[in-house]
């Protein structure tokens, strides 16, 4: 990984100002104002000025963060959060710690003028404090709508004072070099000024590829790995880029992409941000058949011969404050392996769309499947990250999954989603109506994207889409006669339906599981209901068919009674469905 960040800091040449840049995510559309407050020293007041933020600012007024925790001296002064000027208390002042670094006389003597001024005790006075709030209000302005708030002294800018970007510079270099004679541990050349110590960097627990993985969670640094100055840099400038260019969100967990290149690449710093589009919408499993990509792929065509060449790299984490907690690494997938498993999903949407035209219904890439896995959520925190980690590392690496885990988890998600359990984090994402049935027919496609396979299967009694639907999920004689029932199920549930809004048949199917005295039981009660409804004709071949196959094989029945359940519910979910949509 450290060398896919190094490989793109050689071709991203920029100043280590740059490079500490931080953009606002593209997905945060609220964020849309840049408020310019002028502490003018002469009348003694405040001006407030906003613009709307447009692309690029970020790198215009140098917005940056680094990574400093809340004790270290925070000198940015282009931040977004407003009590940094309010100093709520002496940590969250810029002035006090700016006024303590900068070298630039005049500019502290500035300082010094507004801290009398406008402050007392650390604290902006409240009058003024009252005409930044009533700037906002007039302005029609909510504080979650900026992108970030810039600091003039006079008129005069500080953000692109010299010696204030000398100051950040120092924060990165000076601070942090040692003296003494290395080589360096990147491009093996001989140092006497080196860096061990890669704290300025989020992503510093990943710098060493020799700490295993084990320590990447604690944080621990061995020290061992040293850099010369310049490789030093182009660490950061790698890391930078993937940061702001490579990151994206499965849910509610931020990841990274970071390619690395098995042979030099053929790419400029001008087509860098081109290329990385390219990796992070086409050649991203994550995103597959999601957007414009697809079609306009030509535009990218000339990446293409670049593609066999790279590794792909996943880190997946969580963003807290300065902070990156880590929750997984997916290692070095190919080319070949992106490419098969985009054939993979496109075999799985031609084989279903046959049988749902709501494209919502059907699963086309990994952040599809990662809604199809029940995850409890704890303080709007995912708990069960591991869980859906192991799922993609098995997809990514072609390792066996556990079928039958996952059928138990299926029902446990259908129950959340059906209760509207709030405890899981699926129960959000399909919260409509009828959605616990989408949610059963799309698990059906994630069973047939792990598995493969058709079944031989071949009734003939039944009707084209039920018999194509069986064989397409390749579901087996046992689990085809609860497939059945559960058609029947759904089509007396649909006639209660229309009499009583409910479905009273339902509460006959134990969700989270049946087991063999049971299913008996419900063959007898789903007789004895088709006989009082009247449901004749089709439904009858069906449910003798199922009969029929459950006797034949109940001697050896070693369905699980959660997989009975599921079974059951996926002829349910397939009836309700035609139903739904025939009107
Ligand atoms: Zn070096």
């Amino acid at each position: 990984m450290i060398k896919g960040l190094y490989q793109i800091g050689k071709i991203y040449d920029v100043k280590i100002v740059d490079s500490f840049v931080e953009e606002i995510e593209e997905n945060k559309k609220n964020k849309k104002y840049i408020i310019e407050i002028n502490f003018d020293t002469g009348e003694k007041k405040i001006s407030l000025s906003s613009k709307e933020y447009s692309k690029g600012d970020e790198y215009k007024y140098n917005f940056i963060k680094m990574g400093l925790t809340g004790r270290q001296n925070q000198i940015f002064v282009v931040f977004d959060d407003v009590k940094r000027i309010y100093g709520d208390g002496k940590i969250h002042s810029i002035w006090i710690s700016l006024k303590n670094e900068i070298e630039d006389g005049g500019l502290k003597n500035k300082i010094s003028k507004v801290e009398e001024i406008f402050y007392e005790n650390y604290k902006l006075k409240e009058e003024y404090k009252k005409s930044i709030e009533n700037y906002l209000k007039e302005s029609n302005i909510n504080k979650k709508e900026i992108a970030f708030w810039v600091v003039k002294v006079d008129n005069e800018y500080i953000h692109n004072n010299e010696s204030y970007l000398n100051l950040i510079e120092k924060k990165v270099l000076e601070e942090k070099f040692e003296k003494g004679k290395i080589i360096c541990h990147l491009c093996s050349k001989k140092t006497e000024k080196f860096y061990t110590d890669f704290s300025r960097l989020k992503m510093k627990i990943y710098i060493n590829d020799k700490v295993g993985f084990s320590q990447n969670i604690s944080n621990n640094w061995e020290g061992n790995f040293a850099l010369c100055e310049n490789c030093y840099k182009i660490l950061i400038r790698g890391q930078s880029f993937v940061l702001n260019k490579f990151s994206l969100k499965v849910g509610n967990i931020d990841y990274s992409i970071i390619p690395e290149f098995i042979k030099e690449p053929k790419l400029s710093k001008d087509n860098l941000e081109r290329w990385s589009e390219y990796v992070k919408f086409y050649k991203n499993p994550f995103e597959f058949f999601k957007n414009e990509f697809e079609e306009n792929i030509e535009d990218y065509i000339k990446f293409e011969d670049n593609a066999n060449f790279v590794l792909l790299n996943y880190l997946f984490y969580e963003k807290n404050n300065q902070q990156f907690k880590v929750f997984g690494l997916i290692k070095d997938i190919p080319n070949g392996r992106i490419e098969k498993l985009r054939e993979e999903f496109k075999k799985i949407i031609n084989e279903f769309r046959v049988f749902f035209e709501d494209g919502s219904y059907i699963i086309k890439n990994l952040s599809d499947i990662y809604y199809l896995i029940p995850l409890r959520i704890s303080d709007n925190k995912i708990v069960d990250i591991q869980k859906i980690m192991n799922l993609f590392f098995a997809i990514f690496n072609e390792n066996v999954v556990d079928i039958d885990n996952l059928i138990y988890d299926f029902t446990l998600g259908f129950r959340a989603i059906y209760y509207e359990n709030s405890a899981y984090h699926l129960s959000k994402y399909f919260k409509n109506k009828n959605d616990e049935i989408k949610y059963i027919l799309k698990t059906h496609q994630l069973l047939k994207f792990l598995k493969g396979g058709e079944s031989d299967m071949n009734f003939d009694i039944l009707e084209e889409d039920y018999k194509n639907y069986i064989k397409t999920c390749s579901f087996d004689e046992k689990e085809t006669a609860l497939f059945l029932l559960g058609i029947v199920i759904a089509k007396i549930g649909s006639i209660q339906y229309t009499s009583y809004k409910y479905k009273p048949i339902l509460e006959k199917v134990n969700f989270s599981g049946m087991n063999k005295e049971k299913l008996k039981n419900l063959y007898n009660e789903v007789l004895e209901k088709m006989k009082q409804l009247g449901i004749y004709g089709n439904y009858e071949v069906i449910y003798s068919l199922s009969k029929q196959l459950f006797d034949k094989n109940l001697k050896n029945w070693d369905l699980k009674s959660y997989e009975n359940t599921y079974f059951i519910l996926s002829g349910y979910a397939f009836e309700t469905y035609r139903i739904l949509k025939g009107g």
